[in-house]
């Protein structure tokens, strides 16, 4: 098969589907030919001599056309100068997606080391969202198995027989596909343990040939007791593969010796009924096994593999194993899901090839295209697609599995939180990227950092690992500690100074033990939480100071809580002066911060206003101050939103402001360019977290090109 010519693979498929376009197939055949034109394999043979042999495995496997032409183009984009985009123009959008699936899949085995097989597994599954991707790895695997022995180092050769077996192996007895399964795990046992392989074929070669009973033997007797029953039925034996009697083997814990059962023998019957028929029969000539039938007709495994399984003491005196089925169901269990392929043997319909003629296939299609029947169709088929978990990679191809819906922020901190609370910035796939993007399956995640960043709130409105969030509470709580701390120091400065006093170290830890605290800082969060006055600080330390009594709503030892003023503010003075920074229009909910200002009271800002960086170098102007509980008038939020120039965006995106309760009362156009336009955007709403609702909302507008909020 080392020509490159497309005839032998034309009459191939010719052969079970007439309606094959030729024309269509030559071309994708000559397409993928000049791409690999000057490659070799490591055989030295020109490298296209692999994809057709993937795709003459898939013919011999009867698939539809589509994989066919996938197959010959599975590695130009991977390996060559074509792009995704010109095998679309070329063969269109359904062949680019899918040599898109079998690139992405390729992409990922490169990296993978076979630490996380199961997650692997689940990977190749969750991306092969078209069965046919799955297909032509499948086949890719098993030619590249085929040919093993050309690659030179043997380290490289076990990584792929080891990956061999632990993820390709049982994907393909996920879908059925026996054939590939056991041609799979041959191979890679050979590469793992010749000798060992070696030795196991050389015993079943013996027992089989020195013992009577060889198999043809059994064959014509199992045929004449069912052909004296009257039935027309095909027996055939074999001795099982050398891998399955080595599991046995070491599933055992017996020797080669002790292994009985080294023959298995098949009978096909042309009816459903008449497989139980022969079960009879053999149950009654033969003992049986106890323990060892089963009955896949009845219930079918999920792979949809329907079949009698029973193990007797056959003609030899011997333990054997039969397997009882029908033609169709034989099918099946040969080629697994591409069994189900339909192929209309007459008529011209073109439509016919249109690699959607299949009916069950097309079914599974659907279904995975549609999320919202993605439960049933697990319910159905049992396949698992993973439709809770995300599959991203770091650049080095560390394998992170993220809940779905996780963020970019999420995989920072999946990987330590030190990475999370730095991350500035995120490429995704080599592009700069938002913070708050959701991640998609085989997203390779590059997270910046900076040494001296700290997290944002605002992350907490989107992140959704569990270890994302109390990452970010934890900072939070402690940012907020030294916030505190650094409050209560200014004030207790301060203090200090008014009453004419020298502000020491020494002299302030004299006074811990009197409020029963441990350290400095203690007694600086307690002052700047408000817990403990200043004034109490001094009262202790000068017992004979005469201090004005107005500040002493804290009073007594230990100090109280701050009584809450009329406002729906919590940590302020009675009696202070409040308004809201037009700067960044804090919210209910919202970590907001009091700096005073002066002649003017407090002014409410955001925690992260950009505005009140300036104040950083004068703690003493800081008040620590939150929210209530409960509001109940509504707050003006300033947003941005960036649409696309199209009719209907502007409305669309009022609209879905409306539909939220949110109540739109100034629009201001800021920018412009020809296919964007940017709003600035006032919106009554009653808290922090019914603007993120909007905003939420916004962002899955498909007019919608961004929305953030307004910061100064
Ligand atoms: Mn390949």
């Amino acid at each position: 098969m080392t020509t490159l010519d497309v005839k032998p693979l034309a009459d191939r498929i010719r052969a079970y589907n007439p309606s094959l376009d030729v024309g269509f197939l030559t071309r994708a055949f000559d397409f993928a030919r000049d791409a690999h034109d000057g490659q070799t394999r490591a055989s030295g043979a020109p490298y296209f001599t692999h994809p057709i042999a993937v795709a003459h495995i898939l013919a011999d496997m009867h698939v539809d056309s589509s994989t066919i032409v996938t197959a010959l183009l599975h590695d130009v984009v991977e390996d060559t100068e074509a792009t995704i985009e010109m095998v679309s123009d070329a063969f269109g959008a359904d062949i680019a997606r899918l040599v898109d699936g079998v690139t992405k899949l390729t992409r990922i085995e490169m990296q993978s080391d076979n630490k996380q097989a199961e997650n692997f597994r689940k990977l190749v599954l969750a991306m092969s969202e078209d069965i046919r991707v799955l297909l032509v790895k499948l086949a890719d695997r098993t030619h590249n198995m085929r040919t093993i022995d050309f690659i030179g180092r043997a380290d490289k050769r076990e990584r792929i027989a080891k990956e061999t077996l632990s993820i390709f192996v049982p994907l393909a007895e996920r879908v059925g596909m026996t054939r590939f399964q056991h041609e799979l795990e041959d191979r890679a046992f050979a590469v793992l343990h010749p000798d060992m392989r070696e030795s196991i074929l050389t015993r079943l070669h013996n027992l089989s040939s020195q013992s009577e009973d060889a198999i043809s033997h059994i064959c014509s007797e199992l045929n004449g007791i069912l052909w004296q029953e009257g039935m027309d039925a095909g027996v055939s034996g074999r001795l099982k593969s050398a891998y399955s009697i080595w599991r046995k083997m070491q599933k055992k814990k017996v020797e080669m010796e002790e292994l009985s059962d080294i023959m298995a023998f098949r009978v096909i019957v042309p009816t459903y009924e008449e497989c139980y028929r022969t079960l009879g029969i053999l149950h009654q000539k033969f003992p049986m096994v106890m323990g060892r039938f089963k009955d896949y007709i009845s219930t079918p495994k999920q792979n949809h593999y329907q079949s009698i399984h029973t193990c007797i003491i056959g003609p030899n005196k011997k333990r054997i194993e039969v397997q009882i089925r029908t033609p169709e169901m034989h099918e099946v269990s040969e080629r697994g899901v591409a069994a189900h392929w339909n192929y209309k043997s007459k008529g011209s319909d073109k439509a016919a090839d249109s690699g959607r003629q299949y009916n069950w296939l097309n079914d599974l299609v659907q279904v995975l295209d549609n999320a919202e029947t993605a439960e049933e169709f697990l319910e159905h088929t049992e396949m698992e697609m993973y439709t809770g978990e995300v599959f991203c990679f770091t650049p080095k191809g560390d394998l992170i599995v993220l809940p779905k819906g996780a963020t970019a922020v999420d995989f920072a901190y999946a990987i330590h939180s030190k990475i999370g609370e730095t991350c500035t910035g995120i490429k995704i796939n080599g592009k700069r990227r938002q913070l708050a993007t959701v991640l998609n399956n085989g997203d390779q995640v590059a997270v910046i950092t900076a040494p001296d960043a700290m997290p944002h709130p605002e992350w907490e409105n989107f992140v959704v690992t569990g270890r994302a969030k109390s990452s970010l509470r934890r900072f939070m709580r402690l940012e907020q500690q030294k916030q505190f701390i650094q409050l209560g120091q200014g004030l207790l400065r301060k203090a200090f100074r008014q009453a004419g006093k020298k502000p020491s170290p020494k002299k302030v830890q004299s006074c811990l033990q009197h409020f029963g605290l441990q350290g400095v800082d203690d007694l600086h969060a307690q002052i700047g939480e408000n817990l403990i006055s200043p004034e109490d600080v001094l009262r202790v330390l000068y017992p004979d100071l005469d201090l004005p009594k107005i500040t002493a709503e804290g009073g007594g030892k230990s100090g109280g809580k701050a009584k809450k003023p009329s406002l729906n503010i919590k940590g302020l003075k009675p009696g202070m002066a409040v308004h809201h920074g037009r700067c960044c229009h804090p919210l209910p909910g919202e970590r907001i911060v009091g700096i005073i200002t002066t002649g003017k009271g407090i002014t409410v800002h955001r925690v992260d206003c950009n505005n009140i960086e300036k104040f950083s170098a004068m703690p003493e102007l800081w008040v620590d101050i939150e929210w209530q509980d409960k509001t109940t008038t509504l707050v003006n939020a300033q947003i941005e939103i960036t649409l696309t120039n199209k009719a209907g965006s502007l409305a669309s995106m009022t609209r879905a402001i409306s539909d939220d309760g949110g109540n739109i009362t100034n629009i201001q156009l800021t920018a412009r360019a020809p296919d964007f336009f940017t709003f600035m955007t006032d919106i009554e709403v009653s808290d922090a977290r019914h603007l993120q609702l909007i905003m939420v909302e916004l962002r899955s507008n498909p007019f919608v090109e961004s929305v953030e909020r307004a910061k100064s």
